[in-house]
């Protein structure tokens, strides 16, 4: 005879309940597809579990003219089913439609990708660090709206005793992309990620997730396409050389790929990248 370990699991029907649960232990149950795989990584799965898809608007997408507010519950599917026509946020459909498998992409919520710490590969990321987005926290102070690089600067603080409840992103983007390099094919996890959007003044930005262990914004890269007459490469093949001079990444070695291979795939995701800005006809 074996005891089965005690679980509770706490429908939470408001942000209140949600951070109650969380502070007497419980972790947030979102879509589960890297939760459940904890004890694979020699970590037991929490006695108590709490998900958030009940509180109300965890699992809403609002699409306004100035800005579009995606749940932390929204699913893959579901953001890149709802974004899939309107300008501006292909990398972000991209990612949330490349990502994994459809079996995962239907359970796997935004909220999740951004709130994982110990994954480096998450495809949202430098998709929605190129679209500026903003998240929204909640905590004993009421919401917190953060920058994303700022909050996934500082995760593990910012998620210390408050929830990601929510992403913002402003309707100013004329376009984006999002390059991915799995090793084999789908369902492996991505070597490296190149996302670039230009917004409606024509200012380019660059975010590479999956080769250091937090995806981050190429400011070397984005001040090099700025300095180009027109403020941009004028081919997808300039912005590859220039993504060669401006490396400055410390590649992370990891199970699928050392890190000097992560970083030498990154201009060939550039030129991938920009390549498909360039059939957008944006950045002509
Ligand atoms: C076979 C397979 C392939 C995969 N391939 C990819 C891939 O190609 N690209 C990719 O990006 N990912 C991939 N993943 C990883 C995983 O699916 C994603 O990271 C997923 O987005 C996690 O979301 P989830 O809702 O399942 O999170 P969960 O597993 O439920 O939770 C993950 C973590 O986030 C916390 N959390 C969740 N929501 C919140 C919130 N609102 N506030 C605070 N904390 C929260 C949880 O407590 C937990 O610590 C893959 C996974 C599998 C199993």
């Amino acid at each position: 005879m074996f005891d089965k370990p005690e679980r509770s699991l706490t429908v939470a029907g408001s942000i209140d309940e949600a951070l109650a649960a969380c502070r007497q232990g419980a972790a947030i149950l979102a879509g589960g597809t890297w939760l459940m795989r904890d004890p694979r990584r020699g970590r037991p799965i929490a006695d108590a579990l709490v998900t958030l898809h009940k509180i109300p608007g965890f699992t809403d997408i609002q699409i306004g003219s100035d800005s579009i507010s995606v749940g932390a519950a929204v699913t893959h599917e579901a953001l890149g089913r709802s974004l899939i026509d309107i300008a501006g946020f292909e990398a972000i459909v991209a990612a949330a439609m490349g990502a994994a498998n459809p079996a995962i992409r239907r359970v796997a919520t935004v909220g999740g990708n951004l709130c994982t710490q110990d994954f480096a590969a998450a495809d949202l990321l430098p998709a929605l660090l190129a679209a500026g987005a903003t998240v929204e926290l909640q905590g004993s102070d009421g919401p917190l709206l953060l920058p994303i690089g700022a909050f996934l600067k500082d995760r593990k603080t910012f998620l210390g005793d408050a929830i990601l409840s929510r992403v913002i992103l402003d309707r100013t983007i004329a376009a984006s992309a999002h390059a991915r390099l799995p090793l084999r094919k789908a369902g492996d996890y991505p070597v490296a990620i190149v996302s670039m959007a230009v917004d409606i003044n024509g200012r380019m930005s660059v975010a590479v997730g999956s080769v250091e262990n937090v995806a981050r914004r190429w400011n070397s890269l984005e001040n090099a396409f700025a300095a180009r007459p027109g403020g941009r490469p004028a081919s997808a093949e300039e912005a590859a050389e220039l993504a060669g001079d401006c490396n400055d990444f410390q590649g992370r070695d990891g199970t699928e790929a050392d890190g000097w291979y992560r970083r030498q795939v990154m201009p060939a995701l550039v030129r991938r990248s920009m390549g498909a800005l360039f059939t957008a006809g944006v950045a002509a």
